[in-house]
């Protein structure tokens, strides 16, 4: 039997289902299980992205081959179901050609609507419907559409659309403004103009067979998944570029036959906040993307959701009912109808639904269901509250997380009172919550540059395309004065995890002069707002901004991941306050403290700094000896902090030229607070001076060279410990050397360390428990780490260093050619931010395998900035590590991203 590359749907039936986003793309897969489930979608056909794998490797010609027949077939399934006929010239079948991908990639690819119309079908369309003026509009949208994503017209740079161009033309020879004072004879004419326009923009007459316009419009929805847009997006969502799209033909229905027809989109839940409340937006006698487009307000589908948004909007009640009825007050039937249908996808999917529709003359039809986007805080109301309704069990709970996206939860707020003195200058839709502050720029572009220099911006427009999305991704909020809740806007922030306020449309923006006035007062770019993505309010100025509270739903999702996870989740933390944090946070120990922040503060660094002067052993410990005292009492406040838990301090490990200042300035001051001359000072910081300092005199090669330093640092830390223990205040201390590459690096300091510790408890007369371990950083220790573990009781991997030095990059210089290495697609990821499981990885594997084989018990944690990135730590959770240590905001992330491994490992 021939290869089925034509999956057929509609009535009640379809070839395919849910499970087949990969095959026939997100759309056409639900389209299929909506079909199968009762739920009314017209009927059609979805081709699969294999065929647009072959479009795109072999060309249109092998593409198409094989799929004539079934091609042919599909149009006679619609037709059969529709009872119409693909060009026929009494009551012709028209369809739409839409493309979707496995992942959503909204707005990248293209879609036509209306195919099927030319100057004979038009004609039968008048007549059937008996609405002239519908089916000449339907024609003009059609040539419209075909011109752009088949013809490829687009406008010349700085120039308007063609089309819209002939618009303008047709309304000024009118005199009106909107396109609905265009009459029929109006349309007839605009529709001569439009053929004109792709005659002189494309060089060809528009294709009147309707066979022709289909596997034209098929084989141009194919080609546009590699238009830039498309690959733009998913270099920046990290998407493969070999999944290709699915295309899907299917019956035409109408929402703008009149004012019992409608089009709109809906959401099961608040897509900003997790309620649970049905949510939308529509419009009456309206096709397609009028709705996301903005071009008019989109109505509310409840009335709860509207009188909302008109009290936002200022707008008496009476006003609203008679302007902005919802879809429950203008079209209560349909809108049962709609309620029922929402209600079932949900119930089916079990997770929230994105849905769009269409009303024909009172009858609904669905025309898409996808998993919808929603923010932080949603994401997590919805598991929390899905598992209370029992419409998910806890482990598909934990799993609904996108470990990255709790990150929202944690940034920012606006500061109470800060609030209370802010210039409110007006208020949109709370479109996308957080709070933003930056200096306005009106475009894209501006965003982008200005970001790259350091600045924080926001982006205001009139309203947002898909061309606008890297540029909205590095601003720091959104500002549109046009569109609603389902704008492009709206959706893209939510999906960045981005502030947006939308709709405001007191703001009127000034391309052209780099402007925005706001009632009266005018705003240039590079003026500073701020956003409140939560309620809308723009403000004038920087409004101070604060962390976040944490809600009841987010400790359950923690508490959840607590249950499931078994591998422990420790921080990165260098002061007592980060510490306390990372506790709130869930964190159950320190997996590494640096040492070396602590010797810059105050009198410190003069103690430091003398110590860098001594010329012998006798000068250093003298004045090491006045470390001592301000070394300990940090120990000690972190190890109160911490309570029980383990703390992990990490020897002295930069290099000391750090220490020393580099101009001459400075260095005057140095000599003269030190009372040695000036060039005394210049000779040492000289000698200091190294080539490769990354590569240099630091690490455990600082403490074998001086081992006084080492000395110092263990009796602070032990000292610490014991006071502490005096206090009633469980200290767990853990001593790390750090950088070695050979186990004699390591033993030689665990000696001195085991020395000082003999000392001090024969001092004391008391004992305490300790560890000593190591940080695995160079490739060497991860080769000889069964000869390391003979000595030491722990690993932790410091994956900045070994992924710098396995891959050889200097991550101070990697800057200059990373972003050259992954548009090359050289490098997917940043190695420094997601763990280089192929390479480096094994290198991380190799360690902890060989360190258990001398020493079973040997306890291996990872504190490289990869413990808190949620793939390195499930390869960490894979490899048997017992924990990973990360920044404090990052232990949420951290925690959820190891529970989802344990449920992943077992559900293997
Ligand atoms: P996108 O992926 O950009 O949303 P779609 O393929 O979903 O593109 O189509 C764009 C718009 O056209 C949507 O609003 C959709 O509901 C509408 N549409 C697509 N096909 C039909 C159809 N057969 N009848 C009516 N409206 C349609
Ligand atoms: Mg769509
Ligand atoms: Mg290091």
């Amino acid at each position: 039997m021939a290869e089925k590359n034509v999956y057929l749907f509609g009535d009640g039936e379809a070839d395919g289902n849910a499970e087949q986003e990969e095959l026939l793309g997100g759309k056409g897969a639900n389209l299929a299980e909506m079909s199968s489930i009762g739920v009314p979608v017209p009927p059609g056909f979805t081709i699969t992205t294999d065929i647009c794998t072959k479009y795109v490797n072999e060309g249109r010609e092998a593409a198409f081959k094989n799929i004539r027949d079934e091609v042919e077939e599909g149009i006679k399934h619609v037709e059969d179901i529709m009872g119409k006929e693909f060009g026929d010239e009494e009551d012709p079948l028209l369809v739409s050609v839409r493309s979707g991908a496995a992942v959503s990639m909204p707005g990248m690819m293209d879609t036509v609507l209306n195919l099927g119309l030319n100057d004979d079908t038009v004609e039968a369309m008048a007549e059937t419907t008996g609405n002239p003026r519908f089916a000449w509009d339907s024609y003009r949208r059609f040539i419209q559409m075909f011109g752009d994503v088949v013809l490829g017209i687009e406008p010349e740079e700085d120039e308007i659309d063609p089309f819209e161009k002939a618009i303008q033309a047709q309304k000024d020879k009118k005199g009106v403004e909107n396109d609905t004072d265009l009459d029929t004879e109006d349309l007839k004419e605009l529709v001569e103009r439009f053929k004109k326009v792709t005659k002189e923009y494309a060089g060809q007459t528009f294709p009147s067979d309707p066979w022709e316009q289909l596997w034209d419009s098929i084989a141009a929805v194919f080609g546009s998944w590699d238009n830039s847009r498309a690959i733009d997006y998913r270099e920046m969502q990290g998407l493969p570029h070999d999944m290709g799209t699915a295309v899907n033909v299917q019956a035409m229905v109408y929402g703008n036959t009149g004012t019992d027809s409608a089009t709109g989109v809906g959401f099961t839940r608040n897509a900003a906040t997790g309620e649970n409340v049905f949510n939308g937006e529509f419009l009456i006698n309206a096709q397609g993307e009028d709705v996301v487009a903005g071009v008019r307000t989109p109505h509310k589908i409840t009335k709860k959701g509207s009188k909302e948004w008109a009290e936002i909007n200022n707008i008496s009640e009476e006003k609203r009912k008679k302007e902005y009825a919802s879809l429950e007050e203008k079209m209560p039937e349909a809108y049962q109808q709609l309620h029922k249908v929402q209600k079932k996808l949900e119930e089916h999917y079990a997770d929230m639904q994105d849905v769009e529709f269409t009303i024909e003359q009172g009858r609904l039809w669905l025309l898409q269901t996808r998993t919808g986007k929603r923010t932080g805080a949603a994401m997590v109301k919805m598991a929390v509250d899905m598992l209370e309704e029992g419409l998910i069990d806890e482990k598909t709970a934990v799993k609904r997380i996108t470990p990255e996206k709790l990150d929202e939860l944690l940034h920012p707020v606006f500061d109470k009172q800060a609030l209370q003195d802010a210039d409110e200058l007006t208020k949109g839709l709370g479109a996308s919550p957080g709070a933003a502050t930056g200096k306005i720029v009106f475009n894209a572009d501006t965003a982008e540059e200005w970001n790259d220099k350091g600045e924080e911006v926001i982006l205001a427009r009139v309203e947002t395309s898909p061309e606008d999305v890297a540029g909205m991704a590095s601003a720091n909020g959104v500002l549109t004065s046009r569109g609603g809740m389902t704008s492009h806007a709206a959706v893209v922030a939510r999906g960045l995890g981005e502030c947006c306020v939308a709709g405001a449309g007191e703001v009127e923006i000034d391309y052209k002069a780099k402007k925005m006035i706001v009632n009266d007062e005018e705003l240039e770019q590079g003026d500073w707002i701020s956003l409140n993505g939560n309620d809308g309010a723009v403000y004038k100025g920087k409004v101070k901004t604060v962390e976040p509270e944490i809600s009841d739903n987010f400790e359950t999702i923690m508490e959840l991941a607590e249950k499931y996870s078994d591998m422990g989740v420790r921080t990165n933390a260098d002061t007592p306050e980060d510490a306390e944090r990372a506790i709130e946070f869930g964190a159950t120990g320190i997996g590494l403290t640096r040492t070396e922040h602590m010797f810059f503060e105050g009198e410190r660094i003069k103690a430091v700094r003398e110590m860098i002067l001594a010329d012998d052993e006798e000068g250093r410990r003298e004045a090491i000896t006045k470390l001592l005292p301000m070394q300990r009492e940090d120990f000690e406040g972190i190890f109160e902090a911490m309570d029980g838990y383990p703390v992990t301090v990490r020897l002295l490990d930069p290099p000391l030229h750090e220490f020393v200042p580099q101009d001459e300035e400075s260095q005057k001051e140095m000599a003269d607070e030190l009372g040695v001359s000036f060039e005394e000072v210049q000779a040492k910081v000289e000698s200091l001076e190294e080539q490769n300092p990354m590569l240099g005199h630091r690490g455990c090669r600082l403490g074998n060279t001086y081992p006084e330093i080492t000395e110092m640092q263990a009796r602070a830390i032990l000292e610490a410990a014991m006071n502490c223990k005096e206090d009633g205040i469980d200290a767990v201390p853990e001593i790390m050397v750090p950088l070695i590459g050979m186990e004699q690096e390591f033993t030689m300091q665990k000696e001195v360390i085991d020395g000082v510790a003999e000392e001090l408890f024969e001092e004391r007369g008391e004992e305490i428990d300790y560890k000593v371990g190591t940080m695995i950083e160079i490739p060497r220790a991860c080769l000889v780490a069964d000869k390391v573990a003979e000595d030491a009781e722990f690993f932790s991997f410091g994956t900045n260093d070994l992924t710098q030095m396995t891959f050889g990059y200097s991550r101070d210089d990697v800057g200059k050619f990373l972003d050259i290495y992954k548009d090359k697609g050289l490098l997917d990821d940043d190695p420094f931010q997601v763990l280089d499981q192929t390479g480096v990885g094994q290198l991380v594997e190799m360690g902890t395998e060989r360190g258990r084989q001398t020493n079973e018990d040997l306890k291996v944690g990872i504190c490289g900035e990869h413990g808190g990135e949620p793939k390195s730590v499930k390869f960490c959770y894979r490899n048997g590590l017992n924990y990973v240590s990360c920044s404090p905001f990052r232990v949420p992330i951290a925690r959820v991203a190891t529970a989802q491994a344990a449920i992943e490992a077992d559900e293997e």
